[in-house]
């Protein structure tokens, strides 16, 4: 038990840098994160407040960091932190946060609230209280290849299933092509059509593509969970077999937490850059439609009132912003923006590894209502959106409270939404 409290410790003194002294000295408790944070606004439960998520990292930085905090420990002044303490906060720290980063983005002393959540996960990691169902989900990313313990026959039999439907050959390890798809487990169990949309859009536009057996998935639970040894190896597994296959760019697919790991972290965790380029689909996707390759149906566009979800990672932390609106406004009549937007965007409820856990399901539907709010306001009843676990977050959301929304995939819209005619004339033109 003290073993790993011990090792709690240790760990967070490892994350003791800089601007975790900063944070701690600069906030001044004005509220202003707790009304960003949408488990505090649909609870108004006072613990779910972003920095009282942190308190033990606190009461940890100034316990063993600070002059008068030492004293005070050592002269009985203060309750020390212990295991049980951090054990409670368990739900707290990963239940009641998404990692969205929407805090942040608040804090008016510019303090990264979600870059210390993720301190947090790392020492109570490591001292055993992290939930078990992303721990298990870690482990089999590591030991199988995924993180709901997808195999490579799982795979295949989604792609062989897709070349069927659409006619398609679908390239497994090819070398020296242009991109390197990964895909979600997400994606591969319950929304496999995204793998025959890739096959038609690459086909589409001519572009040389692969798939590899070796390294198809692409979340990384190690940073959910908040282990950057696992989340290396896990990353590592990608990189490796897209040095091997020299492709040109790795496109991070319809899932959120990946692209910050594989384009945003991913450098920083292996030492070294890259010798590939990583792109999510949405940049690639408005790239083609720039370059003019992309040939949408102008006198067929979706006629239903349809609105997007911005993933919390590939838009508030991600930057991709406008790329989804070119293509949303190039596919469809009727396109309206949500009352808050782009990078303030309000989370699904569901991302960070909370939809790994159980316990968290009453949390999560309860919290969901921020965003059906703002569909019933908007009254649409289609949602776009470009990230698996949002995906199917919204749809058990929708389902929960009986509320008629579709929820489709911007890849499959874009898929459905190719002129294959234009194409060809335009091919026709040229030669
Ligand atoms: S990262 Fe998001 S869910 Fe977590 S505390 Fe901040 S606002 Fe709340
Ligand atoms: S918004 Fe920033 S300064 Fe205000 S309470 Fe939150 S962390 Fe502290």
């Amino acid at each position: 038990m003290n073993a790993r409290f011990d090792q709690a410790i240790d760990a967070f003194r490892e994350v003791v840098d800089a601007p975790m002294a900063t944070f701690f000295a600069s906030c001044v408790r004005c509220g202003l994160c707790a009304e960003a944070c949408l488990f505090y606004t649909e609870t108004q439960d006072p613990r779910f407040t972003p920095i009282h998520k942190l308190e033990p990292l606190r009461r940890f930085w100034e316990q063993y960091c600070t002059v008068m905090g030492r004293v005070e420990r050592w002269l009985g002044l203060s309750k020390p932190l212990d295991l049980e303490e951090l054990t409670a906060w368990g739900p707290l720290v990963y239940d009641a946060c998404t990692l969205c980063a929407r805090c942040s983005m608040a804090c008016p002393a510019g303090n990264d609230i979600v870059g210390m959540v993720r301190k947090m996960r790392e020492g109570m990691s490591l001292a055993g209280v992290a939930p078990e169902d992303l721990v298990g989900a870690t482990q089999r990313a590591i030991t199988v290849g995924s993180p709901m313990g997808i195999k490579t026959e799982t795979l295949m039999a989604q792609i062989r299933a897709q070349e069927r439907e659409t006619g398609l050959h679908i390239p497994l390890n090819q070398a020296n092509v242009e991109y390197m798809v990964l895909l979600s487990s997400m994606e591969i169990i319950q929304f496999p059509e995204i793998i025959g949309a890739l096959a038609r859009i690459f086909q589409h536009v001519g572009a040389t593509w692969t798939i590899s057996t070796d390294a198809f998935e692409a979340t990384n639970s190690g940073i959910q969970l908040g282990v950057s040894d696992l989340a290396r190896e896990i990353l590592l597994r990608v990189v490796n077999a897209a040095e091997r296959l020299r492709v040109k760019t790795v496109i991070s697919p319809e899932c959120g937490h990946a692209f910050t790991a594989l384009r945003w972290e991913g450098p920083n965790l292996i030492g070294r850059r890259y010798t590939f380029e990583v792109l999510h689909i949405l940049e690639v996707l408005a790239g083609f439609q720039r370059e003019g390759r992309l040939h949408l149906k102008q006198r067929d566009k979706d006629a239903r009132p349809l609105s997007f979800h911005d993933p919390c990672q590939i838009a508030r932390r991600g930057g991709v912003l406008e790329e989804p609106r070119v293509l949303l406004h190039a596919i469809s009549e009727d396109f309206r923006e949500l009352p808050d937007n782009r990078a303030y965007s309000w989370c699904c409820g569901g991302g960070g590894g909370v939809s790994s856990i159980e316990r968290a399901e009453p949390l999560r539907a309860r919290v969901f209502r921020k965003k059906l709010s703002q569909i019933e306001e908007l009254g649409v009843h289609t949602l776009v959106t470009a990230c698996a676990n949002c995906h199917i977050i919204i749809e058990d959301g929708v389902e929960f409270y009986q509320v008629k929304v579709d929820v489709v995939g911007l890849t499959e819209m874009v898929a459905e939404h190719l002129d294959e005619q234009a194409a060809r004339v335009r091919v026709g033109d040229k030669s």
